[in-house]
């Protein structure tokens, strides 16, 4: 069976004017345009396209960016001060504070800092402990764009087996976490699961986050699953993601391409989240 592409740009496209509709509402009623704050420390290359590429979002969607570009050499005491005066300027948003962070600041330490309420990146305790429960709050980006694009394109998630590669607070864990709300049935795998391949070829739904290029291969996919490639590698060929596209989309039922998969998903979801938390602060 010949895999179909499930294209994160043309479902990101839709969300992003979806929400800037939104937006353009609430500034023609005479309101101020929701505001994100990104913060920048260091100067790692890939952090710099990541930024520029919200930055170009938030441009097409209507929202305002504001940028603080750090030294690498920033303490963790300024950063948390400056973080102090985002939570605390009634202009602001959204805060996202781009990972990884250099030196010895602790991600941690500084991401706790960040109010929940801003937290547009979804990472905070407090939001994770809501997404746990499953009750309103900011729901981290790369998750919540992948569970998006598998309901936009019509899958059908009730009591289908799910199979996560990767157990990363950032992806493995919350993803799972959504897809049993939405009543999946989740097996989570990582570095040390025995019969990996055997586990994945049982699964109905494929969500690849382990960082490793073309490492699900078509012998470890059922025919017809549905296969999520989150991962970002690059190799002297380009981008390329966890799976191993060229093969595996002749099993699989539908298939992600990396890139124009999940990353504009992950952009797209952050733009929802910075006017989500617009419209609590402001309403
Ligand atoms: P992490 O490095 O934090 O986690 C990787 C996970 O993969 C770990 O849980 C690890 O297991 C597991 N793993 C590693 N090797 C294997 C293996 N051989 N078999 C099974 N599991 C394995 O990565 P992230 O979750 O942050 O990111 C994963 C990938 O997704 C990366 O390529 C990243 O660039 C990409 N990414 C893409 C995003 C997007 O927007 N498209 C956003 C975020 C990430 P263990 O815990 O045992 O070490």
């Amino acid at each position: 069976m010949a895999g179909e592409l499930i294209s994160g740009k043309a479902i990101s496209k839709a969300i992003r004017g979806e929400v800037k509709e939104e937006v353009a509402k609430i500034v023609a009623s005479g309101k101020r345009a929701p505001v994100l704050a990104v913060v920048l420390a260091g100067k790692d290359p890939a952090s710099e396209i990541y930024v520029n590429n919200k930055k170009k979002a938030c441009h097409k969607t209507g929202i305002t960016s504001i940028e603080h570009i750090l030294d690498e050499k920033i303490s963790e005491k300024e950063l948390i001060t400056l973080i102090d005066k985002l939570n605390n300027d009634p202009d602001i948003d959204g805060i996202l504070v781009q990972l990884p962070l250099p030196g010895k600041l602790h991600e941690h330490v500084v991401l706790e800092k960040i109010s929940p309420t801003k937290d547009v990146d979804g990472f905070h305790p407090v939001n994770v402990g809501r997404l746990v429960a499953n009750t309103p709050g900011l729901r981290p980006c790369t998750p919540a764009g992948i569970v998006e694009m598998l309901k936009r394109t019509g899958i059908e998630l009730s009591g289908k087996k799910v199979i996560i590669l990767g157990r990363s607070n950032i992806v493995g864990k919350p993803v799972a976490t959504m897809l049993l709300h939405e009543s999946c049935t989740v097996t989570i795998c990582h570095s040390r699961t025995r019969g990996l391949k055997e586990i994945c070829r049982r699964g109905d739904i494929i969500v690849a986050a382990i960082g490793k290029p073309k490492f699900v291969t078509k012998d470890m996919v059922k025919d017809g699953a549905v296969v999520i490639d989150v991962g970002i590698n690059r190799t002297d060929n380009g981008l390329c993601g966890d799976a191993d596209f060229e093969n595996v989309k002749d099993v699989a039922s539908y298939i992600t391409p990396v890139p124009g998969g999940v990353g504009p998903m992950t952009i797209a979801m952050l733009m929802v989240n910075t006017l989500t938390a617009y419209k609590s602060a402001t309403t």
